[in-house]
């Protein structure tokens, strides 16, 4: 009995891996996608701040183009003073030449905040551009090792696949069908030790007698709780 007994507890945690690695191969696959996801975003935030540059770099060079002319046209007005017969002209071009000023030195303060604005923007897109760098880096090898995983979980599981099915033949088949009663019944581990009378798989006590008879192992014995196949165990403390 005590060698059947060695060869169960051998197979229940050949099959507890492979449940442990079936259930990685469900969650590797949506822990990339999140991963994915969450790289994608990064790069969206930055390409709208990049567009936001873009945008602000444009309206730039229409302001300048604008002073520009503003102050071409202001220059040809003072050269007109000097041209002008009458009085009244001459009152009417200062007047065009205080507007034009005016105009002008409105889109001069336009011009400098929105340099102060560039300026800003400029520094914010280079740091998340440097995070991005930083954040491409650690996706892809973050990827790569989910990949890897993965992969290697195909091969990992027919070792266990093959590994069960040997063990299984070295149990008689009366055990075994106790043993697969168990796992029908809805435990995901039929298999499970014992130590200072508590079960490990319900976590209630069991009677010292059985206790006693489990140390003995002569026998094939259930927790009397919750029907799984126990043995002794010693552990520290
Ligand atoms: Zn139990």
């Amino acid at each position: 009995m005590r060698e059947q007994l060695a060869i169960l507890i051998k197979l229940q945690k050949t099959e507890s891996a492979a449940a442990g690695i079936i259930a990685k191969k469900k969650d590797l696959p949506v822990r990339i996608s999140r991963l994915e996801e969450e790289f994608k975003a990064c790069c969206e935030v930055v390409e709208k701040e990049r567009e936001q540059l873009e945008a602000l770099r444009k309206s730039r060079r229409e302001k300048d183009i604008h002073l520009q002319k503003g102050q071409e046209t202001l220059k040809r007005s003072r050269e007109r003073l000097f041209e002008v017969k009458t009085n009244k002209e001459y009152q009417s071009i200062l007047k065009e030449i205080e507007t034009l000023e005016e105009k002008n030195s409105r889109m001069e303060d336009e011009i400098i905040s929105l340099l102060d604005e560039l300026d800003r923007l400029e520094t914010s897109v280079k740091k998340r551009e440097e995070e991005l760098d930083a954040h491409r880096l650690r996706y892809g090898e973050e990827k790569k090792k989910m990949e890897e995983e993965l992969n290697s979980l195909a091969g990992e599981l027919g070792v266990c696949v093959r590994k069960s099915a040997d063990l299984k033949k070295g149990i008689s088949p009366e055990i075994l069908r106790k043993y697969e009663q168990i796992k029908n019944a809805g435990r995901v581990v039929a298999v499970v030790s014992v130590w200072k009378e508590v079960c490990d798989g319900c976590h209630m006590s069991i009677p010292p007698q059985l206790y006693n008879n489990l140390q003995r192992s002569t026998t094939l014995i259930t927790c009397p709780n919750c029907n799984r196949i126990i043995y002794w165990e010693r552990r520290d403390g």
